[in-house]
């Protein structure tokens, strides 16, 4: 993984990262307060997702795998994620959890680009599904 300057992305990148920031304010995270935005790129279009907690533990969903489900609702499950983005409204930067990062490899054809980032910071940190989740469970 490496820290780059939010300026440094492509434009497609840089759409991700803003849909991940925009989205934040819609999260449902009344036990927690952290709210969390994602999308995700497939290989035709961007999805985003929020995190909603439940006042039953276990409930609640993290905003990652929220925007698989928006593109899945979409596009169906044969669908490839290519590239996701995830923000939050705190200063560090956010890291999807190891449940997001296995539902992800389901949806990816190889590997998925990460793009993770601290809501209104100049830099993010971008790294790639497998060297984050090297040892993934498949069937
Ligand atoms: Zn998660």
């Amino acid at each position: 993984m490496e820290t780059v300057l939010k300026a440094s992305l492509s434009a497609e990148e840089w759409s991700l990262v803003q849909m991940a920031e925009d989205v934040i304010g819609r999260a449902h995270a009344p036990f927690t307060e952290v709210q969390v935005g994602s999308a995700v790129l497939t290989e035709k279009e961007v999805y985003g997702g929020c995190n909603v907690e439940s006042a039953i533990s276990g409930l609640g969903i993290c905003a990652e795998r929220n925007a698989v489900n928006h593109a899945i609702l979409h596009e169906g499950p044969d669908l490839k994620i290519v590239a996701l983005s995830v923000a939050w409204n705190r200063r560090e930067m956010i890291r999807p959890c190891g449940a997001c990062l296995q539902y992800l490899n389901e949806f990816s054809n190889n590997d998925v680009k990460l793009i993770m980032a601290e809501k209104k910071g100049s830099t993010v940190m971008v790294g790639y599904l497998r060297e984050m989740l090297p040892y993934r469970y498949e069937i």
